[in-house]
């Protein structure tokens, strides 16, 4: 057995252990093929099964039916942030995007490079410490951009803006399958896989139909959703060994129980460290506004910075990792992604109280 610690890191981020038994147990000889998934053809019925299974798993887990299209594509979410106003932010028409954090910022910036934005929300004066309600929405907008979870400042949307007709597209790289949402209300989700659905390398991209069909014409080949659904998601080479595991992730997901089992698991994980948090808030001094509250990654500060080194210090010398918050935050941050098991969580919860006790 590996000596494999609790990893707390933002991204990429732990996976399940079982998920990586699996992947090494199939590494050279993918299911009888004498190959690895790696050296066999995207186009074999070995990955059109891999393909399949996956597409077929995520509209399962999220409760999505047929109008919607799962893709998988290169370039990480960041490369989203320009796919989507170049197929969906026509020139003379308006987009509305709330800005929640760096990642929303960085959406914002490529859309500004492709057409007009409307700001129809922002906590960005107070450093973004909380998830803004009052919203802006132009009536003509074209889409509302949200970023559901705000993996550096650490808030998540407890419940979605009302677009009303107009379509709701959002950022779900941080938390996407660890609640129980009704993902219905979304014309599109996309999300980068290194946090919660399995390595880097390959990004989901789920689009309703009736959206699909307000895709810009004239866009390069492969920045095209259409392409992508179309040949699903194989008009080119996809990155088949990071699907493959995030095939691997859904079905663990599934077999917990799916999100209403992963649902409770990170419900538990989550109230155990604000539950700390709230005990002693002159010392672990939470970042953000407690209605806003990520589940995924929890964010707070010690007393002094000296503190906040030793904290991240000793955690790691006693088997717990990637605790230290992002630069732009400074602190601790907790990152509570579904392969996190509870175990992890119970461990920092009592080394927490201890490292209170001495310090
Ligand atoms: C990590 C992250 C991104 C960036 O993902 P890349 O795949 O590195 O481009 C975007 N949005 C959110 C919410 C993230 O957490």
């Amino acid at each position: 057995m590996a000596n494999r610690i609790f990893n707390f890191n933002p991204g990429p981020a732990t996976l399940p252990t079982e998920v990586l038994e699996i992947v090494q147990q199939e590494l050279l000889d993918y299911k009888g093929t004498g190959m690895s998934v790696m050296e066999i053809s995207h186009r074999s019925a070995e990955f059109d099964e891999i393909n399949d299974t996956c597409n077929a798993l995520f509209r399962e887990i999220l409760g999505l039916d047929e109008s919607y299209h799962v893709l998988f594509m290169g370039g990480g979410a960041s490369t989203q942030f320009a796919l989507v106003p170049l197929n969906f932010l026509p020139e003379g028409k308006t987009a509305a995007y709330v800005d929640t954090g760096s990642w929303s910022s960085k959406a914002i910036k490529e859309a500004k490079l492709v057409g007009n934005v409307h700001l129809a929300g922002s906590s960005k004066e107070s450093n973004y410490d909380h998830i803004p309600r009052d919203l802006d929405i132009p009536a003509d907008a074209v889409y509302l951009h949200v970023t559901s979870n705000n993996t550096i400042f650490g808030t998540q949307y407890q419940a979605f803006p009302d677009s009303g007709s107009i379509p709701l597209i959002c950022d779900m790289s941080s938390d996407i399958a660890s609640r129980c949402w009704d993902f219905t209300r979304f014309d599109m989700i996309y999300a980068g896989a290194q946090k919660n659905l399995g390595p880097a390398g390959v990004t989901a991209v789920i689009i309703k139909q009736s959206l699909l069909d307000k895709c810009a014409d004239g866009n390069p080949t492969m920045f095209n959703y259409k392409t992508h659904a179309e040949k699903k998601s194989q008009y080119n080479t996809p990155p088949a060994f990071p699907i493959y595991i995030v095939k691997l992730v859904l079905e663990w997901v599934k077999k917990q129980g799916g999100l209403e089992a992963v649902e409770k698991v990170n419900t538990a994980k989550k109230e155990r460290i604000y539950q700390l948090l709230d005990l002693h808030p002159d010392y672990y001094r939470g970042t953000v506004k407690p209605d806003s509250r990520s589940w995924m990654n929890i964010t707070f500060r010690l007393p002094n910075e000296d503190l906040e080194k030793k904290f991240i210090a000793e955690a790691k010398a006693a088997g717990m990792g990637g605790l230290k918050g992002h630069r732009s935050v400074g602190g601790v941050r907790v990152s509570l992604y579904n392969a996190m098991p509870l175990a992890g969580v119970e461990k920092l919860a009592g080394f927490m109280e201890e490292f209170k006790k001495n310090n």
